[in-house]
């Protein structure tokens, strides 16, 4: 019966509206044609032209009826046919809203409902455990840069497969950029140490990419579900918070979700908030480190570093706020009230002394950014001549052409550019052809390491004379003892910065080390005369 009622309901109001007055047509057709006698009169004009016999106009009419039903028939087939194509359409729709299309993954729409659903079923008393792995990968960012997104979708969809591969039964989520999500079945004292590790093992080998083999690598949070909370929801965001930590903790890291976590991101929160104060009442002031004429051991000038104390008189080092300053905006102000402060400080200097001044990746992204700088210099009477501008290696490859462009204007008006923490990027050589750098900083990393074997001084050597062959000068970073002092001078190395030389000083005490610097001088010249 119910079968009925739904086939009924199936008819829409369009149709019930034209059978009722297709009927009414026929019934009011019937009523007024009812006594016409059309047999009669067909048998009778078949006999008076004697050319079709009452049988064979009946065999027509026949004929014409099956004919239509024929084309009535495959009318219907067709609209079945129809049918099934929108269903599949529909379905095909609903398949692309609920994932993600490089890899065939299902994505973030998914997992919401998916998440929903285990509420509900939670609700109505299934009681299944979860772990939820959140996964971001390590260097993806240099991937994309280096090989282009077709390169980077590539890696994406091989590391898919593979994560497929390790976890055929679990749902595995993209979520987006390099982001992915397991979420897998779990039995109590299952060790997701181990599945996390095997996790970070299949995303870190080494994937064959247009010639180049490219490594990445993986960190990962994990929750457990209904250990960390009843709310598959909550579960999720926990493993997204295991993950951030994992993330500051270092490349390969995995987490398990603590309730302290919650407390870190607070903690950061409140950084942040206390940033936008120092920002605003110019709490962040720069020190100076020299930089050393390798050849003479003459200071030929000084990095500014910026330096927070913060309200509770602890120092923040730079590597924790400046990235929260890059991430807030507020990187922006600082910087200019950084390189206000610091031309102030640097017009006591003496006449031959260069400032050099770190800009953060992300501002390179900013058209006004050579403008800003100009505009600071004109204030303070600095030259830009005097100016040299570091950015990190990896800057250079992320948005090139804003990136050149700015580098090209400011380079115009004068002002150097450094290559810092050179070798830790990813700089191909048409990278450094592309731009006329004025110097390379050599990363800490390598200084540290010439003592210890015959490799490093070879890598020390060859960025060297990368910088001899391109005409530009070189800096090593980071040089603490004699020994390091006096290899690189040995491999030919211009100019350096380090503990040995003088740790980051505040303004007044550049100042005393430079009156000292040149008292001595003057005696020197006294006693020679
Ligand atoms: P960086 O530009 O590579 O600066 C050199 C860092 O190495 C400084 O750390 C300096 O104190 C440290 N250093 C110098 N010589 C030695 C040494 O002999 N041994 C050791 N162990 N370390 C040495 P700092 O001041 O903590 O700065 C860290 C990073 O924060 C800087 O690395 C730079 O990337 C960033 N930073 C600092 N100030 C600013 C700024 O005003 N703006 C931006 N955007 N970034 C900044
Ligand atoms: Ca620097
Ligand atoms: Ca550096």
């Amino acid at each position: 019966m119910s079968k009925y009622l739904s086939l009924f309901r199936a008819f829409r109001r369009k149709e019930v509206v034209e059978s009722i007055s297709i009927s009414a047509f026929g019934l009011i057709t019937w009523y007024f044609l009812g006594d016409v006698d059309f047999l009669g009169g067909i048998y009778l004009t078949s006999l008076q032209l004697e050319i079709f016999s009452v049988s064979k106009i009946f065999t027509a009419f026949l004929i014409i009826s099956a004919c239509y039903l024929i084309y009535l028939i495959r009318r219907i087939f067709d609209l079945q046919d129809q049918i099934l194509k929108r269903k599949e359409t529909d379905k095909n729709v609903a398949w692309i809203a609920q994932h993600d299309l490089l890899t065939k993954l299902p994505n973030r729409h998914f997992l919401q409902n998916f998440i929903s659903n285990l509420d509900d079923a939670r609700e109505k008393g299934e009681n299944k455990s979860y772990a939820f792995f959140a996964i971001d990968l390590d260097g993806f960012k240099k991937v994309n840069d280096l090989l282009g997104h077709h390169g980077g979708d590539e890696l994406l969809v091989t590391l898919s497969k593979r994560l497929v591969k390790l976890a055929p039964n679990d749902l595995i989520v993209r979520l987006g950029g390099d982001e992915f999500v397991i979420i897998a079945e779990w039995a109590e004292g299952k060790n997701f140490q181990e599945f996390a590790e095997e996790i970070i093992l299949e995303l870190s080998t080494p994937v064959r990419i247009i010639d180049n083999y490219v490594e990445v690598g993986a960190c990962v949070g994990v929750s457990l579900y209904p250990e960390d909370s009843h709310l598959v929801s909550e579960v999720s965001r926990c493993a997204d918070v295991a993950m951030y930590v994992a993330k500051n903790n270092g490349r390969g890291s995995i987490k398990r979700f603590q309730t302290w976590m919650d407390s870190l991101l607070v903690k950061r929160a409140e950084i942040e908030q206390s940033l936008r104060q120092a920002v605003k009442n110019n709490d962040i002031f720069p020190n100076y480190q020299p930089l050393v004429d390798l050849s003479t051991g003459e200071i030929r000038g000084y990095e500014a570093l910026a330096r927070w104390i913060d309200p509770t008189g602890e120092l923040i080092p730079p590597a924790i706020f400046i990235e929260i300053a890059e991430e807030s905006g507020l990187i922006i102000t600082l910087t200019e009230n950084l390189l206000r402060k610091s031309c102030e400080d640097a017009m006591k200097w003496p006449p031959g002394l260069r400032l050099s001044f770190n800009i953060s990746p992300t501002q390179l992204n900013d058209k006004l950014l050579g403008l800003r700088i100009l505009n600071i210099l004109g204030e303070t009477g600095w030259s830009p001549a005097r100016l040299e501008i570091e950015i990190t290696e990896s800057t250079l490859i992320s948005d090139t052409d804003c990136a050149i462009k700015i580098l090209q204007d400011l380079h115009d008006a004068g002002v150097s550019i450094a290559i810092d923490d050179f070798g830790t990027g990813y700089s191909s050589l048409s990278q450094l052809a592309q731009f006329n750098f004025d110097k390379i900083k050599i990363d800490r990393s390598f200084v540290s390491q010439l003592g210890q074997d015959e490799k490093s001084r070879n890598v020390v050597k060859a960025m060297l004379s990368l910088g001899k062959g391109l005409e530009i000068s070189t800096l090593a970073e980071g040089i603490e003892t004699e020994a390091e002092l006096e290899a690189l001078k040995a491999l030919g190395c211009d100019m350096g910065q380090g503990y040995l030389f003088g740790k980051p000083q505040s303004a007044e005490e550049v100042l005393k080390t430079l009156n000292q610097l040149s008292s001595d001088g003057d005696k020197e010249v006294q006693s020679a005369g």
